[in-house]
């Protein structure tokens, strides 16, 4: 195989250029990783599947030694193989994809998969070791575990909760509007 140049497909919704975003002074995917980095961006199809077929977006894939270092990844990260990649998914926040990843674990091939506060770790490694860790902050980890009921990505952006008193306010003011379009037509 040779090297996959950017501006290249490596799966139907991912980019040679997203697999490289933490390789900028690479012009393509090294051959050596290039079946690694295919595998993975092919069990992303499958998950993206599952997700309901929302954005994904890849923030750091395959690293080659020098940028790992540059990113302080771990000396034996498995995003120098290239069968790692941080993400996130538009509309989803890390706890929801990580359910759907607990729930097909075998299905996908997946060897780690690590929720972070504002992105998902995953890797396709072929030991498929199955393991599944919440970070906790600082290069800690515990055994990640389902909670009971998720909740659901927040309403609009900037609108009021329900029952809170700038909900009540917006309900008192749409009411007085009413009421005021009302009287003015009827005069
Ligand atoms: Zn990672």
């Amino acid at each position: 195989m040779t090297t996959l140049l950017r501006g290249a497909l490596l799966s139907p919704h991912f980019t040679v250029d997203e697999a490289l975003k933490s390789t900028p002074n690479l012009s393509g995917i090294p051959a050596n990783v290039r079946p690694a980095v295919q595998l993975a961006a092919q069990r992303m199809e499958e998950l993206r599947a599952l997700l309901g077929r929302k954005p994904v977006n890849p923030t750091s894939w395959y690293r080659d030694f020098e940028n790992n270092q540059r990113v302080g990844g771990k000396a034996d990260s498995s995003h120098l193989s290239g069968y790692a990649l941080d993400f996130t998914v538009k509309g989803m926040r890390p706890r929801e994809i990580m359910h759907m990843i607990a729930a097909n674990v075998t299905t996908l091939g997946v060897d780690q998969a690590i929720e972070y506060g504002g992105h998902v770790h995953i890797s396709f490694d072929p030991r498929r070791r199955g393991q599944l860790l919440l970070a906790t902050g600082g290069g800690t980890f515990v055994p990640w575990k389902p909670t009971e009921a998720i909740q659901p990505m927040s309403k609009e952006p900037g609108s009021p909760e329900p029952g809170s008193s700038a909900w009540w306010l917006a309900l008192a003011a749409a009411i007085v509007t009413a009421i005021l379009t009302f009287l003015t037509k009827q005069s």
